[in-house]
């Protein structure tokens, strides 16, 4: 199946779990199994939004692809009318999925020794790689800075090599400390747009090499 260009399914929500202050993992069973890949993203639309309303927003797959239920987890602070709809979801009612794709490779070309750095809910893309690499049983060295606040921090914490929480100040020395400890890694990073940008340019600025990302485009620079 070519998930860029399937037919749009069902999903229909069984669970919405409450992470912290408007960050929610929204549980969804599909009508029918979704071979999507780990890190891939979706573009989800809701029903009974206000026709003058955009009803579609892309999310990165949270779940890993031999999870039974489809998993995406929202940073809904902006208050859009689509978080309202969101949030309003009862179990049992239907959302449509389509346009599956990736902006990262997954498992990383050549190297066995991965850094992930998410700001904030850009950690979803990361839960979905390492439950697969658990999942596995593929051995890589991975590495996961999370910048800001983010969920599944407890999950993460067990499933790689080295995880380190950090807070956007402190962003500058991780990083130089990241780089001398792991130049020749594959380097994943995700998140808005700017903090993308900004991680992106401080690894080319010290001629790491192996860089893929997921911007977030959409989510409010906080
Ligand atoms: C590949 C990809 C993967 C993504 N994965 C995820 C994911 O896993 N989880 C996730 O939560 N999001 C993800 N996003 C972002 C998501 O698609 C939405 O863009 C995001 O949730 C914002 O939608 P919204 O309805 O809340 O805001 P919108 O109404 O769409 O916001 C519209 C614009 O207003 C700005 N804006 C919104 N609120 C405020 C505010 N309070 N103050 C200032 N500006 C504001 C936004 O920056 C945006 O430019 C992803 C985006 C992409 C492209």
């Amino acid at each position: 199946m070519d998930l860029a260009t399937m037919p749009e399914e069902k999903l229909t929500l069984l669970e919405r779990r409450h992470e912290y202050g408007d960050v929610y993992t929204y549980l969804f069973k599909p009508a029918q199994p979704i071979p999507y890949r780990a890190g891939q993203y979706a573009h989800v639309r809701l029903f009974g939004m206000p026709p003058e309303e955009r009803a579609v927003r892309e999310f990165s797959f949270a779940s890993a692809p031999h999870d039974t239920e489809i998993s995406f987890g929202v940073d809904s602070r902006s208050g859009s009318a689509y978080q309202r709809r969101l949030h309003a979801m009862k179990a049992g009612e239907t959302a449509g999925i389509f346009k599956i794709k990736s902006h990262m490779t997954w498992p990383p070309p050549v190297v066995s020794d991965v850094v992930m750095i998410a700001g904030g809910i850009g950690v979803t893309p990361f839960r979905s790689m390492l439950r697969d690499l658990a999942y596995k049983r593929v051995s890589l060295t991975s590495t996961f800075i999370q910048v800001g606040r983010g969920p599944y921090q407890d999950e993460l914490s067990a499933l790689v090599a080295e995880y380190r929480a950090i807070q956007r100040d402190e962003l500058p020395s991780t990083l130089a400390q990241t780089i001398q400890e792991h130049h020749d890694a594959h380097y994943y990073l995700a998140g808005s747009p700017g903090f993308v940008q900004t991680v992106a340019a401080a690894l080319s600025a010290s001629g790491i090499t192996r860089v893929e990302s997921d911007e977030f485009k959409g989510l409010a620079e906080y």
